[in-house]
């Protein structure tokens, strides 16, 4: 089984899914003014948008009306396996935040 990329997930991102997708992650260096979180690592999330957003790991809850989501999720289910390893992390990352909210 492939692993995760060790080197910058933006990168592996436009490397990994079809085109249209890949144009969701511009390695924009202005702050988007939107964050959209991402687990990067294991100590680091990164913004979807752009390089200005970086944070330490916070466990994230999957936003629907995201537009990064919708387009991973329809993907996924078209069977694209980079968009289907993605989704299945974020599942568990939201599952994760959920729990946290609830102790
Ligand atoms: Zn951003």
């Amino acid at each position: 089984m492939a692993r995760w990329p060790h080197y910058r997930l933006r990168t592996w991102l436009r490397e990994h899914l079809p085109v249209p997708l890949a144009y969701l992650f511009p390695a924009g260096s202005k702050d988007c003014g939107r964050h959209e979180w991402f687990r990067n690592d294991e100590n680091t999330d990164i913004c979807w948008h752009c390089t200005v957003g970086e944070r330490e790991h916070i466990p994230a809850r999957i936003d629907p009306t995201s537009e990064a989501w919708q387009w991973l999720s329809e993907s996924a289910k078209e069977g694209n396996p980079s968009s289907q390893k993605i989704v299945k992390r974020m599942i568990a990352e939201d599952a994760e935040a959920r729990r946290i909210a609830a102790a």
